[in-house]
């Protein structure tokens, strides 16, 4: 069972460093997965990486489904990432909206790829090369980023992208 664990907030250096591969995939790498499934579910995240609960590892989760935060997300199988690279990316680029749980507060339109290939390892160690597209490849690439030591507020074009989490909600209901 996760637990839920404190998030790290923009800010903190963790977010800025480039995470350490996984050599092994033990125990503790199981309970982190773990405990980021839990933590994404409790704050309604589409996705959250090891750094933003303060582990510099290359490790990410994918929980992608319909929620508070993502009414309109579709719906993808839980997903554990270790060790990922981007094997390609679409030269076309779409605009969409982001946030983070890390950046509380406000959300961003931000250009992103909208079909990737990926290969990463899986936390039972197998090696999987897979293609995601629209939702699922931005939550991908937002969570890679943060192995970068990068956040979403990186590749916004322009500053009047960003919007308030209050008016962005107001937005989505009007
Ligand atoms: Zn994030």
């Amino acid at each position: 069972m996760g637990r839920v664990r404190e998030i790290a907030q923009l800010g903190h250096p963790v977010l800025r460093k480039i995470a350490e591969p996984v050599e092994k995939i033990d125990d503790g790498v199981q309970q982190l997965i773990d405990d980021l499934f839990a933590t994404s579910e409790a704050a309604s995240g589409a996705g959250i990486a090891a750094p933003q609960v303060y582990v510099s590892s290359r490790v990410f989760i994918l929980s992608i489904k319909p929620s508070v935060r993502y009414p309109d997300a579709p719906e993808v199988e839980p997903t554990a990432v270790i060790n990922p690279e981007i094997l390609w990316q679409s030269e076309n680029l779409e605009k969409d909206w982001e946030g983070c749980l890390s950046v509380p507060g406000i959300r961003g339109r931000v250009p992103r790829p909208d079909a990737i290939g990926v290969r990463y390892q899986t936390r039972h160690g197998e090696t999987v090369e897979r293609e995601f597209s629209g939702f699922a490849a931005r939550v991908f690439l937002h969570e890679h980023d943060h192995l970068e030591g990068m956040t979403w507020l990186d590749h916004v074009e322009d500053n009047r992208e960003i919007v308030s989490e209050q008016e962005f909600m107001r937005a989505l209901i009007d």
